[in-house]
């Protein structure tokens, strides 16, 4: 069943700022640009992260206006995500390990207080699947 409801307010706000100060292309110093917001849901709750962006300014530069994201951006969630990866290993974890079915994990997140559709545990059961077969791949 689809989520009738708005997702509840974060429950902590973080500012993540990029480490990188200069550009990886020209050396250049980098600026940030804008911030902007992602709300992640996670099993311990939603978090506001506000993201400082920064960019090349640099006109010359092969990376001139192409975003630095914060590194940190990358441990809370996959790009264009909602969900945090602790959701996406639970729910592979439950899918491989205990055999579950999509709704038996969709009950399983909903007892634990996570507000999920029944088809975004689909969406989710394919992105672990998709990390899985990436670490597979990037083995040597
Ligand atoms: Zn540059």
């Amino acid at each position: 069943m689809a989520r009738k409801a708005c997702r509840a307010p974060a429950t902590t706000e973080q500012v993540l700022t990029c480490l990188r100060t200069q550009c990886g292309f020209c050396g250049h110093p980098v600026a940030v640009a804008y911030r902007t917001q992602r709300t992640i849901t996670t099993l311990q709750g939603n978090h506001l992260l506000t993201l400082r962006v920064r960019r090349c300014r640099n006109p010359t530069c092969g990376w001139y206006h192409r975003p630095y994201r914060p590194e940190e951006e990358g441990k809370w969630a996959l790009p264009h995500g909602e969900f945090g990866l602790d959701v996406i290993a639970l729910v592979g974890t439950l899918r491989y390990t205990s055999h579950r079915s999509i709704p038996e994990i969709h009950q399983a997140l909903r007892d634990r207080g996570v507000q999920i559709a029944e088809r975004t545990v689909t969406h989710l059961l394919q992105r672990y699947e998709e990390l899985v077969a990436v670490h597979l791949a990037d083995q040597r």
